[in-house]
């Protein structure tokens, strides 16, 4: 089939398999260029693994420590007629990687918040890998289910406390504009700490740890978004970020319930990208833009593998690293620094729909979150029948 992208509003609705290969091809070249890590992980458990942060996590432990890896994710495969997710073409492009440099690769695509997909992975552990030393949760969802009720809770995008009213940029009408956001009350502020929040993450600490398969002084780390002025009202100070704050809490307790197996638990703050879960949240396309104009300018701009690749070698595994006044790992100083963001600050009340593309990066927003989904890519020929039943 030939597969041309088919945007609707701020997602796409399919993916191209050559193009997601050559993305998760430049990663793990990215990442053989930087060379091995300093600390290596041997048996990492990513839990988010196919897209986004969490990709770039698996590829950073398998191409810079030999880990081996066990991904989960919740992707749906290609069919006759239609292609497969992205993050199902990520992964069978990872697993491909991973076999010819002969590493140890496999994946449980499912709901990683149920019983079952956590059940399965504690079998595979067992059957393969001994005890896990990594576990990185980097799941960003809409819904939840809770596995024991079985009650399904749905995140919401709002503000906390006083409406908002923000200038924005919607990606299907390209106009920049200003929206209103009513304030989430206390259910919807509720529901999104249900999803988003800690309460899954301790849950997957707890059934590792009582199999049995978390080596001592394992290390593990949620991801986490804190922001500045600009991006407080939609961000830290909405529901999103209550459900962030969560991850404080939930951090933590697993450091005093697992501290007689030396668990390290920490949120680390990473820098805004374009993917699949930020593209959703209002201003961010916005926000994003500017600040990769302002960032590529000042030569500091990175993306998900430069991130997490520094996290991984400066940070996240040493002995004891340097933690913010929350105990978090910080990979945002350069972005949320003072002098970058008075650079976005300044440019920000006289951005309009005509001059957005000259004051900020919309042309780089839009080109990575094409390639998202296997778009954009200088070296895929576009109009070539592919093959889109691809597995792993
Ligand atoms: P993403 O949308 O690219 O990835 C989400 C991953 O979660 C995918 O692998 C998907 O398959 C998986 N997933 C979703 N629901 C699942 C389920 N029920 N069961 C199993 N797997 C499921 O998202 P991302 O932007 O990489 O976000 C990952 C983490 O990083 C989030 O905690 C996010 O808040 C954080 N973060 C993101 C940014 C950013 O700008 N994108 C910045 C800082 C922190």
């Amino acid at each position: 089939m030939v597969i041309k992208p088919k945007v609707r509003g701020f997602i796409c609705t399919n993916a191209h398999p050559v193009g997601c290969a050559v993305s998760v091809q430049e990663q793990v070249e990215y990442v053989k260029q930087q060379g091995e890590l300093s600390n290596k992980p041997k048996n990492v458990l990513v839990i988010g693994c196919s897209t986004g942060y969490g990709l770039a996590s698996r590829i950073t432990s398998a191409f810079g420590a030999g880990a081996k890896t066990l991904g989960i994710c919740f992707e749906k495969p290609p069919t006759e007629r239609k292609t497969g997710t992205a993050g199902w073409y990520n992964t069978a492009a990872f697993h491909q990687q991973a076999e010819q440099a002969g590493l140890y690769a496999k994946t449980i695509n499912g709901d990683a918040f149920s019983h079952p997909i956590k059940d399965q992975t504690i079998e595979m552990i067992k059957l393969d890998m001994g005890k896990i030393d990594l576990v990185i949760y980097s799941l960003a969802s809409p819904r939840r289910t809770d596995p024991d009720t079985g009650e399904a809770y749905v995140s919401t995008l709002k503000p906390v406390g006083e409406p908002v009213v923000s200038k924005t940029f919607d990606t299907s009408k390209k106009i920049v504009h200003e929206i209103s956001l009513e304030s989430a009350n206390q259910d919807e502020i509720d529901n999104t700490i249900k999803v988003m929040g800690g309460e899954d993450w301790e849950l997957w600490i707890k059934r590792l740890s009582e199999a049995g398969v978390l080596a001592e002084n394992c290390v593990t780390s949620s991801y986490t978004y804190i922001g500045k002025e600009l991006t407080q009202p939609i961000y830290g100070h909405a529901t999103i970020g209550k459900a962030k704050e969560d991850l404080d809490r939930a951090s933590a307790s697993l450091n005093k319930g697992y501290a007689s197996i030396g668990l390290k638990a920490y949120v680390t703050s990473l820098k805004a990208v374009v993917t699949q879960a930020s593209s959703a949240i209002p201003v961010m396309p916005l926000y994003i833009s500017l600040m990769y104009q302002v960032m590529k300018d000042e030569s500091c701009h990175e993306g998900v593998i430069e991130q997490i690749y520094g996290l991984f070698n400066t940070l996240l595994l040493e002995e004891n690293p340097k933690l913010d006044d929350t105990k978090r790992l910080r990979m945002d100083g350069v972005e949320t620094n003072d002098y970058i963001q008075g650079k976005i600050k300044a440019i920000w009340p006289s951005v309009t729909t005509e001059n957005f593309d000259e004051l900020g990066d919309y042309n780089g927003y839009n080109q990575d979150f094409l390639k998202l989904f296997g778009f954009a890519f200088d070296n895929v020929d576009y109009d070539q029948d592919v093959d889109q039943q691809v597995s792993w």
